[in-house]
This record gives structure tokens, sequence and C-alpha cells, in this order.
């Protein structure tokens, strides 16, 4: 019963994970785009397990392809080949810029943004990294370094080696609510400049040089980091340019470019399989993970043969990387997008609730801003328009546990945790769409009222 599972997690977990809600849900089954609670109560989940659940919950062609391996083969490690593996890497090669040819299977995130960094290192010979601020790019030592909310960053000395660049959040950034030279009631975000030639854009790209005039030695770099939309600091969308001119600028001083893909890749963004591509940047190295097993471990580095080819002296290893079931639910998952058209159905219902919610922000004032791409939305929640002040954590929670009590789960983030996070498995519908709209007014009329 809930109350015995209460009691061991309180005793004997480290509590350090945070759990959602006054009284966290116990979860015993999912199916699609549905959990069920140990009552039965069903909810529909638009938050995926943070973004991770990309097909739907226990679908049944991932399913299957985990017990058919599973009945063969579990487990050798990278020492012996097996077909699965193989296999697989074709096929999610097959999904990236023709350069982008050699893979390390791992199990995170973390790792794999760590084992970036180090090609990244082993590649230029130079140490120095840049990343955004807001960025969340991991829990492990490295990838911590990396990240830049200090919610999430522990007894770890400031890292050598790693900068932070400005936060390039058009709507709550230094240079947030930028408005576009050319049309002066577009917001940056929303005009339709080209690379370059947006305000927003220009004062982060300038931001971005200062940091290699003052703090790199001799402007070197090792690389920069990016997520082509940033997830945990809020579904924050980058100022239309600035990643292109930021990997020319890196380039130019022998780094390279690293797309952080753990949320924006397999079609999430709907109008393309990877983030990177919304922004016209081709990457030295992408790293992938989340919503590539469905929820199942499984992460990757991917990068060119020459990249590759300098760390082939550097001896690494991962026991459980590129595991043969984990390997055969990728490859189902790959299946099943392409079968299921999962990416344009991202794009479709992503569109469709992008306006719904947008009605919601101009109906109500504490609805600041509505953004995003995709499935990948953020709806960042205000005390008002004009001052942009977050809503307090008290008002927050309240509208959100209003939402859990109607049935519809959503994700936090964002710096001040006042941003919904609406990242749900593709699958969903449009009917879904209209069920999540209709929760959310119905708690922020209670909310307002
Ligand atoms: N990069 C991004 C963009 C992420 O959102 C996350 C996880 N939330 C990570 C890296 C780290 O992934 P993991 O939790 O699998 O280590």
């Amino acid at each position: 019963g809930y109350e015995k599972v209460w009691r061991i997690r309180s005793e004997h977990l480290l509590k350090n994970a945070p759990t959602y809600y006054k009284k966290p849900l116990l979860i015993h089954e999912g199916n699609m785009q549905w959990l069920f609670d140990h009552r039965g109560r069903r909810y529909l989940d638009m938050f995926g397990g943070i973004v991770t659940v990309s097909v739907g919950h226990c679908h049944p062609k991932v399913v299957e392809a985990a017990e058919e391996q599973m009945k063969s083969l579990w487990h050798t490690t990278n020492i012996y080949l097996h077909p699965k593996l193989y296999e697989y890497a074709e096929k999610l090669l097959s999904t990236l810029p023709k350069k982008l040819q050699v893979a390390y299977f791992v199990n995170s995130g973390s790792e794999a943004n760590d084992i970036a960094m180090l090609l990244a290192r082993l590649h230029t010979g130079s140490y120095d990294i840049i990343s955004f601020c807001n960025a969340y790019h991991g829990m492990s030592m490295g990838a911590m370094a990396l990240t830049a909310m200090c919610t999430w960053k522990h007894a770890v000395p400031s890292a050598f080696g790693v900068h932070h660049a400005m936060n390039p959040d058009v709507y709550r950034g230094v240079w947030g609510g930028a408005h576009c030279r050319d049309s002066p009631i577009q917001t940056v975000r929303e005009c339709s400049c080209t690379p370059g030639e947006c305000a927003a854009s220009e004062q982060y790209y300038g931001q971005l040089e200062e940091v290699f005039k003052y703090s790199l030695p001799r402007g070197r770099i090792a690389g920069i980091f990016a997520e082509s939309i940033q997830g945990i600091g809020g579904t924050v969308q980058f100022p239309k340019g600035l990643l292109k001119k930021a990997k020319e600028l890196v380039k130019s001083n022998g780094g390279i470019y690293i797309a952080d893909e753990v949320q924006t890749g397999f079609g999430r963004t709907g109008e393309h399989f990877w983030g990177f591509e919304m922004h016209g940047v081709e990457p030295d190295i992408v790293t992938m993970a989340k919503g590539m097993g469905n929820g199942f471990p499984l992460a990757a580095v991917v990068t060119t043969p020459e990249i590759a080819s300098k760390a082939e002296q550097a001896l690494h290893f991962s026991t459980f990387g590129g595991n043969p079931v984990a390997s055969a639910v990728g490859l189902a998952v790959l299946e099943v997008i392409k079968e299921e058209k999962l990416q344009q159905r991202s794009h479709d219902v992503g569109t469709y609730l992008l306006q719904q919610l947008a009605g919601l922000r101009d109906k109500f004032e504490c609805v600041g801003d509505v953004r995003g791409k995709g499935l990948m939305i953020g709806v960042e929640m205000v005390e008002d328009k004009d001052s942009r002040r977050p809503l307090p954590a008290k008002s927050f929670l309240d509208v959100w546990e209003d939402c859990k009590d109607m049935g519809l789960l959503l994700g936090r983030g964002g710096l001040s945790g006042n941003v919904f996070r609406i990242k749900p498995p593709m699958c969903i519908t449009k009917a879904d769409a209209d069920f999540t709209i209709a929760v959310l007014e119905k708690a922020l009329c209670k909310f307002t009222e």
C-alpha cells in the first residue's frame, strides 16, 4: 500500500531527488499517454517521465522488441560483438548529418556529455569550454560543471576551464523582451530575420565575444555546448541566429560545437528530427539520451571520424553501454517514430497546443509567456505581465496540484520553478490537447477568481 512505500522512501532512500506534489503519486501502470496510480486513477501524462517517454508508456512494439531480445541475449559488454548494436548504430546514424558517423553508446545523458567534453579536449588540445547560463547538461561531475543553474550545482568548486555565456532568454534574460529591429511589435523570437539580424541575437553574441576576449587563454577553446531549446531551464528558445554565429566564432578559434539533444532529439520539436536543424548548425558532436530509449537506459555520443580518431588512444569503458536489450529497444523506438509518423504528430498537435495556450496567455494576467516548438512547450507564470516577476511558488504549486487532481500531469522548470513544462509522449492526440487546455483553464479560473 501507499503508506508502506512512502515510509521506505522516507526512511531509506536519499531524498535529494525531488518528488512532485504534496503527496507524490504512486504509479502502478503506464499505457501510451496514460499513467495509472495505485487506486487505478488515470492521468494524462503531459510530461512523459521528464521528456523521456517518446512513443508511449509500454508501447507494444517496444515491449515486444525488449522481450524478444531478453529471451536470447541480455549482456556481453563491448568485449564481444553482438548484432543488435550494429543494426541499431547503422539506423541511428542514418538520421544524422553524413559527417557524423561514429557512435559511442552509454547509459545516461550526463555520461554522454562527459564523454563529449573529453572528445572536445582530446581533439583540440585545448581545455576551455563554454556553455550557456540556464543550461542543464547533467549531474555527473563533468556535466554538472556545464550545467549553469544554482539549483543543480552542489559541493563542487566552480570548474576550471568551463565558462558560462549569458542566459539567452528573450523573455527573461538581460536583453529579455528585445524587439525585432524591423518589426517593433514582434519579439525577436517570432520575427523572421535571417541569422545575425536580430537585436537580442547581436547583444548575446557580443557578450560571447567578451568571454573569448577576457576569459579564454589567447582565445583558444575546446568547444561550446548548447541545448537546441533549453529544457530544465524552462523551455527557453535562443534568439534567432545566435547559435549559428556562436558556432562560427568557436570554429574560428579552433573549437568544436556540441549539440545536447537529450531533450530536443528524436522528433520532439516536430519540424525537425534533431533540434540543431532549426538553428541551421551542423554540430561536430551530438549527445542524446531520454526519448532515445522511451524510458529504457540508453544514451549516446555521436561524432565525426576525425574527432573519434583522436580519442582512439584514450581507453574508455562502459559496462552497460551498447547493451543488447537497450539496442533492441532503441531500434524499435526509431521504427515506431517512423511508422506512426510521430514527428509529424509532434508538429501538428504541438502547434495546436501552442495556439490554444496562447489563448490562455491572452485571457489570464498570470500567464506571462507561451513558447516552444512541437511537443516541447513552456508556459511561464508571472505575477503580472508588466513586471514579469515569477509567480511565487505557493501560487504556482496550487495550480499545478489542481491540474493533477483533475487528471493532468505537467512538468515544472525554470530557475524560479515558475514554468509549466508540457512534453508528453508524442502519441498524444488533439483530444488530449483539448483536455489539457480545459483542465489548465479550470485551474487558472479557480486561482484567479
Ligand atoms: N542534458 C539535458 C538537456 C537534460 O535535460 C538532461 C536530463 N534532464 C541531461 C543532459 C542529463 O541526462 P541524464 O539525467 O540522463 O544524466
